[in-house]
């Protein structure tokens, strides 16, 4: 399949990885909009939020426990963080495989624009 992320996860593309393991792979964003900016990823192709299911949705619960752990690691848990899904057009999804941004280390700003 076509999918720029799921080549990073077979390592098609390279990518600066921050965690993975049988369900999941964090790595860095490669456009930076915080000090701490990391990509969140099922290793399932699953298109956008809209594709999620009963059968599927299990692995999000998984990456927010994947991306407390990260907080820690990378000394943003005491501070706070944002964790962002863009879906389709309207929400700026320019990806087609589901991705959670982890945003933290500045002070964010709400609402967003
Ligand atoms: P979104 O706009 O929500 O679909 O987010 C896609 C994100 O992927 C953007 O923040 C891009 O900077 C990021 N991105 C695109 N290509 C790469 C890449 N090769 N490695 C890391 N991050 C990427
Ligand atoms: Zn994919």
């Amino acid at each position: 399949m076509d999918c720029l992320f799921c080549k990073i996860i077979n390592g098609d593309i390279p990518s600066a990885k921050v965690y993975e393991d049988e369900l999941v792979y964090a790595f860095r964003d490669i456009e930076p909009q915080a000090p701490v900016h990391v990509l969140i990823i099922p290793k399932e192709h699953i298109a956008s939020a809209n594709e999620l299911n009963d059968e599927n949705c299990a692995v999000v619960g998984h990456i927010y426990a994947v991306a407390a752990k990260i907080a820690k690691e990378e000394g943003i848990a005491d501070g706070g963080y944002r964790i962002v899904n863009n879906c389709g057009t309207d929400g700026g999804q320019t990806v087609g495989h589901l991705h959670f941004h982890m945003l933290g280390g500045r002070s964010l700003q709400w609402p967003p624009g």
